[in-house]
């Protein structure tokens, strides 16, 4: 665990779905209506009443953010956003990132969330770079805790060993403090 301000800043190794935070951050896609990765398995652990819910959505521009109950899942709602489909990083793919980032953080904080799960968005089928992506996460965290300072739990979900490490060095290298 590390902290930032008043924020624990949180790594964890492993599945999203199963995560305990009072939200969940989904890499959707412009659609909410499914897809593969994360998103995929979301709806799988969630159950048909989240589909049932994004079907009333009706979509997302990308980098917002759109909300729903987590079904099944321990946590209470999926926070959906739609990261940027990378091209070739001049086609504001960055800014795009960085808003999907910002925006789950403060409809979390509209809802009144304290504790909150993201995936490693747009690194997937989206071929965003991981190490790139990664300081977009963080700086977007810690520019919200600097104008907002109401969350009180960060978790960055995961998958592989090789963007758990990355995380790792990044934080480090941030010179957060260890909690
Ligand atoms: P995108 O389309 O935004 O790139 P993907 O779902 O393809 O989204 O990939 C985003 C990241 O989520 C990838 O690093 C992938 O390995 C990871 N991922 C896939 N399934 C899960 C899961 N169940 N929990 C956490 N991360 C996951």
């Amino acid at each position: 665990m590390y902290k930032y301000k008043n924020t624990k800043i949180g790594l964890v190794k492993g599945d999203i779905t199963k995560m305990e935070t009072e939200a969940i951050v989904n890499a959707a896609n412009n659609t909410l209506l499914g897809g593969g990765g994360v998103d995929g398995a979301i709806h799988r652990a969630g159950g048909p009443i989240i589909l049932e819910q994004c079907k009333k959505i009706g979509g997302c521009p990308t980098g917002e953010a759109r909300i729903t109950t987590a079904g099944n899942m321990p946590s209470k709602y999926v926070i959906h956003t739609v990261g940027p489909i990378y091209k070739d990083g001049t086609k504001g793919e960055d800014k795009l990132l960085y808003n999907a980032y910002y925006n789950s953080l403060k409809l979390a904080k509209e809802y009144k969330l304290r504790t909150i799960a993201f995936p490693s968005i747009s690194t997937g089928a989206y071929n965003y770079p991981k190490e790139e992506a990664s300081k977009i996460a963080l700086q977007a965290a810690m520019d919200f805790i600097d104008r907002e300072n109401e969350i009180n739990e960060i978790y960055y979900v995961l998958f592989s060993n090789e963007d758990y490490n990355l995380y790792k060095d990044l934080l480090e290298k941030n010179n957060l403090e260890k909690a």
